[in-house]
């Protein structure tokens, strides 16, 4: 089923992981999208990848989300490309873990302002031309870490738990032209950013997920088509944890 036929959706950080798997998701059902990630390498890799299955569905941006005109100049280009948004998901994110004792500032704003920063600069880059065409989707990924907190990584909870209040406060804001915000919180999901992480921890997370394995990024990618397909008119606002049960 093609949900997404004519429609332009923008993903953040595609070049790798969970958005790489949400680019392919909403161009396997005709969405036209715009992979924007740090590195030209990556958003383009993402962008081929996507045209040898359909001519022309999809163009690389290389931008870095933590500068906000440079964002803004980018969200203008997408447009000038395509002509309209309909879609965009805030999915580039960073860890810089560590206690709070030690951490320093620049890990703090780093984290900061990438996750939730960067977020709000490519609404503000979108929301004008989805306010015009009264319609719009809009899907920020959180994290567990955001409802939970975690020991280790201040600003990273911190980052994930200000994408919330800047979902709910979006779709109030929104709602009102028919555009709706919302956000997931993906549990553990094997990428580059959990590789990284030691067996012994990795160890002790499983034996907390209830489904008995780790998430990966098409459990995400699903998540997302649903909350950006038209049938999820009615939803705005919410937080949809995507973890195998991990927190309930
Ligand atoms: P990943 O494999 O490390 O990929 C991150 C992507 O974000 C890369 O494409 C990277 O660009 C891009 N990015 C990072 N900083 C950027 C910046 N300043 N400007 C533009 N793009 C930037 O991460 P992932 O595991 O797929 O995570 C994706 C999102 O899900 C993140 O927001 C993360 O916090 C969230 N999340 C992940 C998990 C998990 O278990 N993996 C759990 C909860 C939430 P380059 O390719 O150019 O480096």
């Amino acid at each position: 089923m093609m949900r997404f036929e004519n429609q332009v959706a923008i993903v953040t950080g595609a070049g790798r992981g969970i958005g790489h798997a949400i680019a392919l998701r909403l161009a396997s059902e005709g969405a036209r999208v715009a992979s924007v990630s740090r590195s030209e390498k990556t958003s383009q890799s993402t962008a081929e990848e996507i045209n040898r299955t359909r001519v022309d569905a999809a163009r690389a941006y290389a931008v870095d989300v933590v500068d906000h005109a440079a964002v803004q100049a980018c969200g203008a280009q997408i447009l000038a490309d395509f002509g309209r948004i309909d879609i965009l998901v805030n999915n580039a994110g960073v860890t810089r873990d560590g206690l709070s004792m030690r951490m320093s500032v620049e890990d703090w704003d780093t984290v900061l302002d990438t996750n939730l920063k960067g977020a709000f600069s490519f609404t503000q880059a979108v929301m004008r031309s989805m306010i015009k065409q009264r319609s719009g989707r809009i899907i920020n990924i959180s994290s567990i870490a955001g409802l939970t907190g975690n020991a280790g990584q201040a600003n990273y909870a911190a980052s994930k738990a200000g994408l919330i209040g800047l979902t709910k406060s979006l779709a109030r804001e929104l709602a009102s032209r028919s555009i709706t915000v919302n956000a997931i919180a993906p549990g553990f999901i094997t990428t580059d950013m959990t590789g990284v992480l030691p067996d012994q921890i990795k160890e002790a997370i499983l034996a907390k997920i209830p489904l008995g394995k780790f998430g990966e990024s098409e459990d995400i990618a699903a998540a997302v088509a649903f909350l950006a397909a038209p049938e999820a008119k009615f939803i705005t606002g919410q937080v949809l944890t995507v973890d195998g049960g991990m927190v309930m």
